[in-house]
């Protein structure tokens, strides 16, 4: 059997793909090829389910494109397919005086990306839509929202099974090599062939996208972890939907903020620390080899350079619940220590460059047999149709 694409990676980017592919293109056929007995397991599996409106992003960048086209057919499908979500709105507050230009800046960039609506609020309203939040200034953005994308990404999943493409579970892909035009994937079980590979490996894309093209080595994936807190289930009152801190801007992450989760639930973060291992959820979980390379990688020494203060600051808030607390306490004065419990954490997949860059764009890139989609950190899930649907497109080109 040899299928016309292999798409390595069962997470919302590699299953929006699949499915926008199977949408436009019923007879492609296809395999999507997954190293977990589950979909979604990874960052799909453990982000903020946050639907993200476009406010942050560079008009005109990839993100700001992806992320606006993404939110409607994101909503769009949410409501065909009975997925619940919630168009919850969402606040960005300035908790000290030097912030508020960095807000208006804000502001700005999200009225140039189009968001009607989003405007400055008076501190009264700010306590309409957050009684407990203090702040010397703040933003509404009514069109954020809150979803499960664990439950989006299994429905994508379930559309391409629908559509006769195939998911393999529990193959983990080693090994590719190029003969007469096909791709000859290696895995944990079994040989798959196939005319195009679409890598959309997530926290291991840039190793994957070597075994698609040893040439690729100008990027490495910086796994970062977010750690989250949960708000105890009776002061949940304290946070009625989200609230997001004026982002730093000389680091690449949001800063801990609250949001109501639609699986239930508030949390508090994440936090940005590096992980010492890409799958390492936990601050005791190393894996040596992976962490020296990390260590070693050239952009990484620039970008530990650059930020050292502020990752030092993430740090010893992963460490010190007072410490996490007391940052949360910027946004909720009232919250205390004994307020939160223990939420989980989501490793991020950043791409840096060798020169010390954070890659700031999604980034995706053809070569005749494959398409590497390198950098998907947040808002892809937000943005998962519109980047699936532009790995679709680029993918069918090579079918017509
Ligand atoms: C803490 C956190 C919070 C976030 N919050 C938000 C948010 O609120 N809103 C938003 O829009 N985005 C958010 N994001 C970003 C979003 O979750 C990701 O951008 C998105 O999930 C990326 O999807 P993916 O399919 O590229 O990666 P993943 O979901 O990681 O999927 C990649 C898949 O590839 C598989 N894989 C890897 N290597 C191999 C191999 N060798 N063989 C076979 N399979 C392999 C993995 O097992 C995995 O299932 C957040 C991310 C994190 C970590």
């Amino acid at each position: 059997m040899v299928y016309d694409i292999a798409i390595i990676g069962g997470g919302i980017v590699g299953l929006a793909t699949g499915m926008k592919i199977l949408k436009n293109r019923p007879d492609i056929k296809i395999a999507v090829i997954e190293k977990e007995n589950q979909l979604a397991k990874h960052q799909t599996g453990n982000n903020s389910g946050v639907i993200h409106s476009g406010l942050y992003y560079k008009p005109g960048s990839l993100k700001a494109t992806n992320c606006i086209r993404g939110y409607h057919e994101l909503v769009e499908f949410c409501e065909t397919e009975k997925i619940p979500y919630e168009i919850t709105g969402k606040v960005v507050v300035a908790t000290r005086e030097e912030q508020k230009p960095l807000l208006e800046n804000l502001l700005k960039r999200g009225l140039e990306n189009g968001l009607t609506g989003t405007r400055a609020i008076t501190l009264e309203e700010l306590k309409e839509y957050e009684p407990h939040c203090h702040g010397v200034a703040a933003i509404h953005v009514p069109q954020t929202g809150i979803v499960d994308y664990h439950q989006v990404a299994l429905a994508y999943g379930r559309k391409i099974i629908q559509k006769g493409g195939e998911i393999f579970l529990n193959h983990k892909v080693l090994e590719i090599n190029q003969r007469n035009s096909i791709n000859y994937i290696e895995t944990s079980k079994k040989t798959f062939e196939a005319k195009l590979v679409i890598n959309c490996a997530g926290l291991y894309s840039d190793k994957v996208a070597r075994l698609t093209d040893s040439s690729i080595e100008d990027v490495k994936i910086i796994p970062f972890r977010g750690e989250y807190y949960k708000l105890k289930k009776e002061k949940e009152y304290l946070v009625k939907n989200l609230i997001y801190p004026v982002p730093d801007p000389n680091f690449p992450f949001l800063g801990v903020h609250f949001t109501r989760m639609k699986k239930g639930g508030v949390e508090a973060g994440p936090n940005a620390v590096l992980a010492f291992r890409r799958e390492g959820y936990k601050k005791s979980q190393i894996n040596i080899p992976e962490l020296a390379e990390t260590l070693a990688w050239p952009g990484f020494q620039k970008v530990a350079a650059k930020y050292w203060k502020t990752g030092f600051g993430e740090l010893y808030r992963s460490f010190s619940k007072a410490a996490f607390t007391k940052a949360l306490q910027e946004l909720i004065p009232e919250i205390q220590e004994s307020d939160l419990v223990d939420g989980g954490a989501g490793v991020r997949a950043q791409a840096c460059d060798r020169s010390g860059g954070l890659l700031d764009d999604f980034a995706i890139r053809e070569s005749q047999f494959a398409i590497n989609v390198l950098n998907a950190p947040s808002p892809a899930a937000t943005s998962s149709l519109s980047i699936g649907g532009t790995v679709a497109e680029m993918a069918l080109k090579h079918f017509d």
